[in-house]
């Protein structure tokens, strides 16, 4: 049953809503249907992520009216995220601003009912590491960090405390040779290692909580970190409000929620090839100019000139228009410009010509659009074309 403050959310955006192929999207994101909201709730906290993690994942791909409570409400009802909830954030470090992955990392080792693992973070984009090791020497931490390298690139600064593993003459060797800047921090001096400690707290605790989860009871130590390093990697973080993945790779990660998108993908390409030779996909170019939908007037939505920024999926398009700014459209809301005989072309080769020209002085000019049945009735078309009454769309003869 849909309450009546759903159906007045629904109504309050009934202008930003579309129906794409049977899927009902709010902007880009997809309005997910009542009994499969628990279903998404529960993914974005498999690994009990906080709440404004979850919020942020969540905005990037579904919405239903009361989703962000209904998270609050997740991440606070939480009897294993009650449980580990930090005391209070630690204070800044001291440490300089770093500008690029591999500037600095802090390394720490810590254990774990009785394993051991090697934890890493990188200061400018929060990525984490967490290796299970079987022992806390210094060949293995090496082993760990040449892994991290191969993978990322070197580092310039590392800064661990005076464990054994790194104060050996084989770990000093190690960064001499690689041409690492190490720093050793003085415990409970104002420059210490906190960033390592907060890497550790953070993997921890994260420990903690999935060993608790019936979900996880029969799932391996290292699945939970992999699990829960996943979720963590590819939500923004507060002190630089991008995820560490963005800030790694230059772009996001591809989760479980993008399965969302493809099949709306899918099955628009499987329409697509219903209707065959009769509408050719349009395809934008960067930097192209267009006609985009204008759905500033609720009652009348028109087309205005605007411009392809980025193309963000198959067929969604990040565009900007002056009257509209920056701007995310699908390509069905998107025209072609100069805008050409295309329409026309359509017209004849899928047969959907109106012979009743009563309305029309130029039987030419009329066509059904095929438009009609998958989005909104196109009331303004560029070019003066207009909609009759009978939902045909009139073009004025060219000349
Ligand atoms: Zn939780």
């Amino acid at each position: 049953m849909i309450q009546e403050d759903e159906l007045k959310t629904f109504y309050q955006k009934r202008d930003e809503l579309s129906v794409e192929e049977g899927v009902l999207l709010w902007g880009y994101r997809i309005v997910v249907p009542t009994k499969l909201r628990k279903m998404l709730l529960d993914e974005l906290h498999k690994v009990h992520l906080g709440i404004v993690k979850m919020k942020s994942m969540a905005r990037s791909y579904f919405w239903w009216p009361c989703l962000d409570n209904d998270i609050e409400t997740l991440g606070k009802k939480c009897e294993l995220c009650i449980q580990q909830r930090p005391e209070r954030s630690d204070p800044v470090s001291p440490w300089r601003l770093t500008s690029a992955p591999g500037d600095r990392v802090h390394v720490d080792h810590f254990s774990f009912r009785g394993s051991d693992f090697f934890v890493m973070i990188d200061s400018y984009s929060k990525w984490i590491e967490a290796f299970p090791v079987r022992t806390l020497t210094s060949k293995e931490t090496i082993e760990k960090l040449c892994e991290y390298i191969s993978r990322f690139g070197s580092i310039s600064t590392l800064v661990s405390d005076n464990g054994t593993a790194f104060t050996s003459d084989e770990f000093q060797n190690f960064c001499k040779s690689r041409g690492i800047n190490h720093l050793r921090t003085a415990p409970y001096s104002p420059c210490s290692n906190g960033a390592a400690e907060n890497a550790v707290k953070t993997v921890k605790t994260a420990l903690k909580k999935l060993s608790n989860d019936p979900a996880f009871q029969k799932k391996s130590t290292s699945i939970m970190i992999s699990s829960f390093l996943e979720m963590y990697r590819a939500s923004k973080h507060a002190t630089t409000a991008e995820s560490p993945f963005k800030l790694m790779f230059g772009r996001e990660m591809r989760l479980r929620f993008d399965t969302l998108k493809f099949d709306a993908t899918r099955r628009q390409d499987d329409t697509i090839q219903k209707v065959n030779n009769r509408k050719k996909q349009e395809t934008f170019a960067v930097g192209e100019t267009v006609y985009v939908r204008d759905y500033r007037n609720p009652k009348k939505a028109s087309w205005i000139r605007g411009k392809i920024l980025k193309k963000l999926g198959a067929v969604l398009f990040e565009c900007s228009s002056e009257e509209l700014g920056t701007i995310k459209r699908r390509s069905h809301q998107i025209l072609k410009y100069p805008y050409d005989d295309y329409e026309e072309d359509r017209r004849i080769s899928n047969g959907h010509c109106n012979g009743n020209n009563n309305d029309d002085a130029d039987s030419d000019a009329s066509y059904v659009s095929l438009e009609d049945d998958v989005e909104d009735n196109p009331t303004n078309q560029p070019n003066g074309a207009y909609v009759t009454r009978y939902n045909r769309v009139v073009r004025p003869p060219r000349r």
